[in-house]
């Protein structure tokens, strides 16, 4: 398989990873991308598609029901009700 091929195709069970390992914690995109082999544009990608933004206040990745968009930021509600 060409490295172009992987970058394309994120396998089922490393999306799933990625989502285990970053919801619901503070863990960095940057982090996850080392782990898993990928880029940061893939684990945000990923992580997007499953629901999940990371807060850019705490650092906090939450479901998208639980976090607004303030000034182009993804805020989640703790952040902007402390
Ligand atoms: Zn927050």
């Amino acid at each position: 398989m060409t490295q172009q091929a992987e970058k394309r195709g994120v396998d089922a069970l490393t999306r799933d990873e990625v989502e285990i390992y970053l919801a619901g914690s503070c863990n960095t995109a940057d982090d996850a991308a080392e782990i898993f082999g990928l880029d940061e544009d893939q684990v945000a990608a990923i992580m997007s598609e499953c629901g999940h933004e990371r807060c850019e206040g705490c650092g906090w990745w939450c479901e998208d029901g639980e976090i607004d968009i303030v000034d182009d930021e993804y805020i989640c509600a703790d952040c902007l009700d402390p």
